[in-house]
């Protein structure tokens, strides 16, 4: 995928603010921050999205959600809450077709989102 640019956030050919990384993912701020702590979690390996997401993706998508909730213990607003968001495909407003989770804390989120 060689014009992804996440793909490229993790190869360090786009920089990128890193707040985590291990084998399985890489977890970045967002370049347009929507709350106090905004990060995008992407799993090393490309695919496009949650849609494309098949059975042998099973750990990866518990790790990108585990590493969250780590992430947010971690900033501590694990207790306060967070919003965790997965944008897939056009009505999903996906904009950026490598898988990520939106990790977002800091203030208050209503439901649903627009
Ligand atoms: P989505 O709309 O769910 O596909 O989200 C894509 C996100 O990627 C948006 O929140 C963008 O602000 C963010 N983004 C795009 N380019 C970069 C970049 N170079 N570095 C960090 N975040 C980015
Ligand atoms: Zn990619």
């Amino acid at each position: 995928m060689s014009d992804c640019i996440f793909c490229k956030i993790i190869a360090g050919e786009i920089p990128s603010a890193r707040v985590y990384e291990d084998e399985i993912c890489v977890a970045f701020n967002d370049i347009s921050p929507q709350a106090p702590t905004h990060l995008l979690i992407i799993p090393r390996e490309h695919f496009d999205s949650l849609a494309k997401a098949e059975s042998r993706h099973r750990e990866t998508l518990g790790h990108l959600l585990l590493t969250a909730a780590a992430i947010a213990r971690e900033k501590g607003f694990a207790e306060d809450g967070y919003r965790v968001v997965v944008n897939t495909n056009r009505d999903g407003g996906q904009t950026v077709y490598h898988l990520h989770v939106h990790l977002l804390g800091g203030r208050p989120f209503f439901f649903p989102p627009g």
